[in-house]
């Protein structure tokens, strides 16, 4: 008996147009100056302000705040395209992105109307703000402190790590609004800072020279020095009667998504380097033969591609799961841990395959090598996504 099948389609006739649009523009306007900018450290301007022109700003942005109205999943694909062109590029509208959604879900409809317009052209960026000097992972010992004073509030802290932390006009910020709190949680508040991009100094703000780092070299990491920097009160995320004490739970919710956000970039920066070491491979000779007619490295990049497919499915999963409104949260810490880890690998294994060559700098993969570790440590390092999944697991698991 014939069993009905329906055509395999792993993308909707939008999804494909769209990031057959994102392809052609990375292969055309990303790929060709990405060496460049990395080397230099520069910002690339001109193309972030064709991504703009392109919409890529306000992907998930409602229609009716002026928006493309696209789902996670249509954003992941995106992104995963942008990560394949460089990660810097998908760097400058991911922090933008959580933003938005912070703004979608929590922000009070004048917060909404005031900001997600602007931001869904690009004309304003976000950042978004935990990390301090003294921690990361936990989050909970944020000592940036905000204290009430008239209608503002009156901020006091130093900030860490901050992406697009010069270039953003806002800053998602979250400080302990109540730092006797138990558990810290319960006091914690995320603010919906304004500023003017490009300006290091405000009163009461100090953004000093961006952060010299190994990769993911091009957009700014920055500290952000916060002394006696007066937020008015109406800018607490949601409005104070709804957002106050909320920050915690606010962030939280948002880094899930953000989580998958990373996975695309983990499954984009791998899918690039398995198509230079397939491209290699077929090109250099030894011994009288290719490299790829060589098993060891056609095992090599089987099991990169295997890898590339398998960190692409998790990353969909997740963000299939979130769209259709189900419980993702350990779907996510699965896609972004393997994703991650395995875009480490296989740009490791690209390099192994490039030689000598892949040690030089005229060669793309030795800028993958550099920026593929920021994957692991961002939104959650590997260690945090397995006491994510294995807590999620127990619970939903529970005896
Ligand atoms: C380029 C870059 C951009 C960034 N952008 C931003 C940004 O825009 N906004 C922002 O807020 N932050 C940002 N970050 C900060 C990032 O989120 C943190 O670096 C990350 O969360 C890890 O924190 P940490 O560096 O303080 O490491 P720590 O928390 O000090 O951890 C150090 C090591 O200990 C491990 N560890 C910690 N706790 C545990 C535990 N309980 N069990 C087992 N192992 C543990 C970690 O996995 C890690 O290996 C960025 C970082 C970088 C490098």
């Amino acid at each position: 008996m014939a069993v009905a099948t329906a055509p395999y389609a792993d993308k909707t006739d939008e999804q494909r147009a769209i990031t057959e649009m994102v392809r052609q523009f990375v292969d055309e306007q990303v790929l060709p100056v990405a060496e460049k900018h990395d080397h230099e450290d520069s910002f690339p301007d001109e193309v972030v302000e064709q991504m703009k022109e392109l919409g890529l700003f306000g992907v998930t942005i409602p229609e009716e705040y002026d928006g493309m109205g696209l789902d996670l999943t249509t954003y992941a694909m995106i992104v995963e395209e942008l990560s394949r062109g460089w990660i810097s590029i998908a760097g400058v509208v991911n922090t933008h992105f959580i933003g938005s959604y912070l703004l979608m879900k929590f922000g009070s409809e004048d917060q909404k109307e005031r900001l997600l317009p602007r931001m869904a052209t690009g004309e304003i960026r976000a950042a978004f703000s935990l990390s301090e000097p003294g921690l990361g992972s936990d989050v909970q010992a944020i000592s940036t402190r905000a204290k009430r004073d008239g209608d503002d509030w009156v901020i006091n802290g130093q900030k860490m790590w901050v992406t697009n932390g010069l270039l953003s006009g806002v800053v998602f910020l979250l400080v302990k609004t109540d730092p006797d709190a138990s558990p810290p949680y319960k006091g914690m508040t995320c603010f919906i800072t304004e500023k003017e991009p490009g300006v290091s100094e405000v009163p009461g703000l100090t953004i000093p020279p961006k952060i010299k780092k190994m990769g993911y070299k091009g957009v700014e990491s920055t500290e952000l020095v916060y002394e006696d920097y007066r937020c008015p009160a109406e800018n607490v995320l949601g409005g104070e009667e709804q957002g106050l004490g909320q920050g915690f739970g606010q962030m939280m919710d948002a880094l899930e998504v953000g989580r998958v956000n990373v996975a695309a970039r983990g499954v984009g920066i791998a899918q690039r380097a398995l198509e230079l070491a397939l491209r290699y491979s077929q090109e250099r000779k030894t011994f009288g033969k290719q490299i790829a007619d060589h098993q060891a490295i056609q095992f090599k990049l089987a099991d990169m591609a295997t890898k590339v497919e398998a960190a692409r499915l998790l990353m969909l999963k997740s963000a299939r799961l979130k769209d259709a409104g189900e419980r993702s949260d350990l779907e996510a810490g699965m896609a972004k841990l393997y994703a991650s880890e395995a875009g480490k690998e296989v740009v490791e294994d690209s390099l192994r395959i490039h030689g000598g060559y892949g040690y030089s700098k005229e060669y793309e993969i030795e800028r993958l090598y550099r920026d593929a570790p920021l994957l692991l440590i961002g939104e959650g390092t590997s260690e945090i996504q397995r006491m994510v999944i294995g807590k999620k697991l127990l619970q939903r698991h529970k005896i």
